[in-house]
């Protein structure tokens, strides 16, 4: 078959490759000309890492992923560690490693393993009309192509979207803002080899190690929508907003370069259940956009190529009812997944003070159990459980 893709972000790139891997003949194509992915890193949890197994990337990935072997939070004020565990019982269950990325490395990977050469740069698409036997996707220089279906893999924004839905639904703000980047791993910010996250007055400070030396950082602070975004202005507010804290979280601001640093207002969109219409369906954050509260929108987008590729090679009624039956087996998951994130944004974020309290004093009763229970339970119901 000939398939458009629409979006070279991790998701597009991903179905494109078990897509290609089936014999299809695919193109993709990315409004941008120059690719710089949303935020510095990724988590990938088992469940995402299994995916780029399962296309072949299980080397590639190893090689680019960090060494997160243990996982605590610190009481951000006093600096004292309230819970530390090893993640050994969660690579134990599932089968896999995860692995915190960067996101650009991971970028290129997929890019290098879909083919550049089939990857059209600068390609916004503006319009999407299926005649019920081809669907023609129009772009903003004015040029079409055709194909037998089209992939709407344009990310939280989508245009393919509103195509499917006939409307374009309201992202929702979550509430906080995170500045997100990385620095060279230091131990006097954090074990090298942990995922350490800082929590108080519903802020919140993780660092996770990625290869090459370095950790990714986040920051979280609870704000309203819409303030200013001023590079220059990004340590002194967070000076402002952590005054008080421990001094490794003075030592990690005093090390970020603002110039590498990202600054996201936190959306998610209410979950629905129409993926797909005709010969054109929805993947990735156009599907579910959600907070990245438990790390699983990129593992989530990736899970979807999989199923995807496996409806349309397995399925023998045409596009359309193959697309269906895609829809079906993941828009239940993944919209679950929606839900659970913004649930946990709340609990994180301060939405209801007591709430978060409660939380924090349980985080000093806690031998990594309940967390890692947790955060298997949202790997189960992958494709390769
Ligand atoms: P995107 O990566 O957004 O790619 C969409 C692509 O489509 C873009 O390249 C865009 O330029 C292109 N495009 C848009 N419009 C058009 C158009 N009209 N025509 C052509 N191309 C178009 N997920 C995890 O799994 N783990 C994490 O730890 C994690 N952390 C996160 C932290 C932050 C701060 C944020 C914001 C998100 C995080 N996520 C995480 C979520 C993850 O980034 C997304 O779920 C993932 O990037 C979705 O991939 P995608 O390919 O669907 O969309």
């Amino acid at each position: 078959m000939r398939i458009t893709i629409i979006g070279a972000g991790m998701g597009g790139l991903s179905a494109g490759i078990a897509l290609k891997r089936l014999g299809h003949d695919v193109k993709v194509f990315e409004k941008v000309s120059d690719i710089k992915p949303v935020g510095a890193a990724i988590s990938l949890w088992s469940n995402g890492v299994k995916c780029l197994n399962y296309l072949g990337l299980h080397r590639q990935i190893a090689a680019l992923g960090g060494n997160m072997d243990s996982m605590a939070y610190v009481d951000g004020k006093s600096g004292k560690t309230m819970t530390a565990f090893s993640l050994a019982p969660l690579v134990t269950q599932i089968g896999q490693r995860p692995y915190p990325v960067s996101r650009a490395a991971l970028q290129n990977m997929l890019m290098d393993e879909f083919g550049r050469q089939d990857v059209t740069l600068g390609m916004a698409v503006t319009d999407v009309e299926d005649d019920g036997a081809t669907v023609t996707a129009r772009f903003a220089d004015g040029s079409s192509v055709q194909s037998d279906l089209l992939i709407g893999a344009d990310g939280t924004h989508s245009t393919v979207r509103g195509y499917v839905l006939g409307e374009q639904p309201e992202r929702r703000y979550a509430g906080y803002v995170n500045w997100n980047g990385l620095v060279e791993i230091d131990p006097a910010i954090a074990p090298a080899d942990r995922w350490t996250t800082f929590v108080g007055e519903g802020k919140r400070v993780s660092v996770m190690p990625i290869a090459g030396n370095q950790f990714y950082f986040f920051f979280d602070v609870p704000l309203p929508l819409g303030l200013p975004n001023e590079r220059e202005h990004y340590k002194a507010l967070l000076r402002e907003y952590f005054q008080g804290w421990t001094p490794q979280i003075q030592l990690l601001i005093d090390r970020i370069d603002p110039a590498a640093t990202n600054r996201v207002e936190i959306h998610d969109i209410e979950p629905f259940m129409q993926w797909t219409r005709g010969r054109v369906a929805l993947l990735g954050d156009a599907a579910h956009s959600t907070t990245p509260d438990i790390g699983q929108g990129g593992c989530q987008a990736m899970e979807d190529a999989i199923v995807l590729a496996h409806a349309l090679q397995t399925n023998t009624l045409g596009i359309e009812d193959a697309l269906q039956r895609y829809a079906k087996r993941r828009a239940p998951r993944a919209g679950e997944l929606v839900l659970r994130a913004r649930k946990r944004c709340d609990v994180t974020h301060a939405k209801d003070p007591a709430i978060t309290q409660a939380w924090y004093d349980s985080l000093w009763q806690e031998d990594g159990h309940t967390i890692i229970r947790g955060i298997v339970g949202n790997m189960l119901g992958s494709p390769f459980d």
